[in-house]
């Protein structure tokens, strides 16, 4: 064994030995540590509102929207429910195995990993171990080390509040997680980018362990005719400045029609104003980019179409300007990778069904909106557009509702979480079945013959 991986190995047995104990399978213990969590979090309020306010210049109320609402939600809906998740679940049994009954268990899968992105570095790792935690597992959480003042503060945290015996912090780069990852666990779900996803999967594979991948991609909005164009622009400019862009599920690209288009980027240059005044690159309201590497990618994709509003940058402080591009290329690098920055490309269709064909023809999105009042129009993109979450006449707001599972498909990621989705997911669904010695009924047992075929054809 490596020396660098000597101190994951014994992490690894010192939860693995937790896990055994039985310690984390009562209720007591699970609904103590959603306690925990929830109190981790009233009382640093103010603490991790300066660490995401020194890495990404969070505004105080977008921690609150983006990432406290949400973890308080997500431990009250677990908290309020856990016991009848946890509960086994009966199923009918059919004729053919009466007299019996079948049901099915949950039951956790051990130790898992989670591994959040610099995003929302709080929320990415605290919200997959709420369910892990209500499911029973042992959990280590690897934040990301891009987001390092936040990072910093949940390995100050996480021990501090919640059981030590039965969730690790492990704070490092590249080399710490790629030595993490030759570990086994028994589930991974991971944050972030796909070249990184497909490195984890990779890893995973080795020890047969399932993943959960929590990507992006490039998440469209239609703009329909009948739209009302005020509201969609105020939506659309809240979802794309949240956090300057750096959203997985910002809408990432607008489609709309060339009538309709000039009257889009006018009520989105009045919600500008409204919402930020008239110096937006300094908005104390606006977030920043989170590093110089992401800036400088960003700042490339001012080159690309024709800016309509915006622009402006500021090199040293990471700012980006809120910026409305037109003229865009289907080919052009900003609609060839997400854009993950406050960015927003406006391209013309001719209709409806040209639009659901530019979607169709791309990866699957994680998120997809859809503006209109037409029921037509509404049923026709929830039909055709296969995406992991779709929102109609708003953006992002589908994170509130915690029974809704959140997570991508195909290129977006695999696996849901959230509400009793994530319960589910950090749970193995261990079938059942119990049958009664009497009566027995011979028809499946040899020799076979006519009547037993007849018999069972009629309640097999
Ligand atoms: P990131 O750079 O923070 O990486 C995510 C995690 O991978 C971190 O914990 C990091 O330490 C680890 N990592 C990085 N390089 C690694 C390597 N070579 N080997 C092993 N581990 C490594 O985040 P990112 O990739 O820049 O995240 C941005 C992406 O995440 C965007 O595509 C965004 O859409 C997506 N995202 C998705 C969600 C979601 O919930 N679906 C949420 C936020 C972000």
């Amino acid at each position: 064994m490596s020396d660098e991986a000597a101190p994951y190995k014994a992490m690894m047995e010192g939860l693995r030995a937790c896990f055994e104990s039985g310690l984390t399978r009562s209720l007591a213990w699970r609904s103590g540590q959603l306690d925990a969590m929830k109190r981790l979090l009233e009382e640093n309020e103010e603490a991790i509102g300066q660490s995401l306010a020194s890495d990404l210049g969070k505004p105080a109320q977008e921690v609150l929207l983006g990432e406290l609402s949400l973890l308080y939600s997500e431990i009250r809906h677990a908290r309020r429910h856990l016991k009848r998740w946890s509960r086994p679940r009966r199923v009918r049994t059919p004729m053919v195995g009466q007299p019996g009954r079948s049901w099915v268990q949950p039951e956790p899968l051990g130790v898992v990993l989670i591994m959040g992105a610099w995003n929302y570095p709080v929320q990415l790792v605290l919200s997959p171990l709420i369910p892990a935690l209500a499911a029973g597992n042992c959990a280590v959480v690897k934040p990301s080390e891009i987001a390092a003042r936040t990072a910093d503060l949940m390995a100050d945290l996480i021990p501090r509040y919640l059981d030590p015996h039965a969730v690790e912090v492990v704070q490092g780069g590249v080399a710490e997680t790629t030595e993490l990852l030759k570990q086994r666990f028994d589930h991974i779900l991971y944050t972030g980018g796909a070249a990184v996803g497909r490195i984890v999967m990779r890893a995973a594979a080795e020890h047969l362990t399932p993943v959960t991948l929590e990507l992006g991609g490039k998440s469209p909005a239609v703009i329909d005719r009948d739209a009302d164009l005020k509201s969609a622009a105020r939506r659309l400019i809240w979802g794309k400045c949240l956090n300057a862009g750096q959203t997985c599920i910002a809408p990432d690209y607008v489609l709309v029609t060339p009538e309709q288009r000039d009257a889009l980027i006018q009520a989105m240059a009045a919600s500008l104003e409204e919402m930020y005044g008239s110096d937006r690159l300094n908005s104390i309201d606006y977030a920043k980019i989170i590093n110089q590497r992401h800036f400088q990618r960003l700042k490339e994709y001012l080159n690309n179409g024709k800016v309509a509003l915006g622009g402006q940058v500021d090199e040293q402080a990471e700012r980006i300007e809120p910026t409305v591009l037109v003229d865009v290329q289907p080919e052009d690098p900003v609609m060839s990778e997400e854009i993950f920055g406050p960015i927003l490309p406006v391209l013309t269709v001719d209709d409806f069904d040209q639009a659901l064909e530019f979607i169709r023809r791309r990866d699957k999105p994680l998120a997809a909106y859809l503006f209109t009042g037409n029921r037509q129009s509404e049923r026709r993109f929830v039909d055709q557009i296969s995406t992991g979450n779709l929102c109609i006449n708003d953006v992002l707001m589908f994170m509130s509702v915690p029974e809704l599972p959140f997570g991508g498909v195909g290129m977006s990621g695999m696996g849901q979480y959230h509400g009793r989705a994530g319960f589910d997911r950090f749970s193995h669904l261990k079938s059942i079945m119990k049958r009664s010695r009497f009566p027995e009924i011979t028809i499946r047992f040899p020799p076979y013959g006519p009547l037993k075929m007849r018999l069972l054809k009629l309640f097999g």
